[in-house]
């Protein structure tokens, strides 16, 4: 089973692997309530695969769960990597908001300028912008740890 397309809904216990799907440019909602008939009800309405760590949750909707096994990220990834088949694409990457799931626009510096530090606008000139939440990103150092730990989730050593 492979799915490149696969949208995900992620319950509360998960905020983490939520940003990171989004990171990897997965369209992933975070639910943080408490009403798993309201989740489901989102899962099934907008094609979503719910990721939990509520095994009950699992148990009465294998159809529709995933039961994420362990608490390490990397393995997280891995375990939906292999369940749904997900393919890792590298044009997504970065290209939604971690924050709120938002497709982000490309912005250039004379875009940008007046809302970022001075020593970014010195150093950079490519920036994506949320037009919901309003974050502006650039690639900035932390970006290069960002590709590193999506080459170590990609190769299957620990
Ligand atoms: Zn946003």
């Amino acid at each position: 089973m492979t799915d490149i397309k696969a949208k995900f809904i992620v319950d509360g216990m998960l905020g983490k692997l939520a940003r990171w799907l989004r990171i990897f440019g997965f369209d992933t909602e975070y639910f943080s309530g408490k009403d798993k008939y309201f989740l489901l009800w989102k899962a099934r309405k907008e094609g979503r695969i719910i990721l939990t760590r509520d095994h009950n949750l699992f148990i009465q909707n294998q159809d529709i769960c995933i039961f994420i096994k362990s608490e390490d990220l990397k393995h997280q990834v891995r375990q939906i990597k292999k369940d749904v088949g997900i393919v890792f694409d590298n044009d997504l990457f970065f290209s939604r908001c971690n924050v709120c799931n938002s497709i982000l626009e490309h912005k250039n510096l004379s875009d940008v300028i007046d809302n970022i530090p001075e020593y970014v606008a010195r150093t950079h000139k490519d920036f994506s912008y949320c037009r919901s939440c309003g974050r502006i990103y650039w690639r900035g150092t932390h970006y290069e740890r960002m590709l590193k730990f999506i080459e170590s989730i990609q190769s299957d050593e620990d």
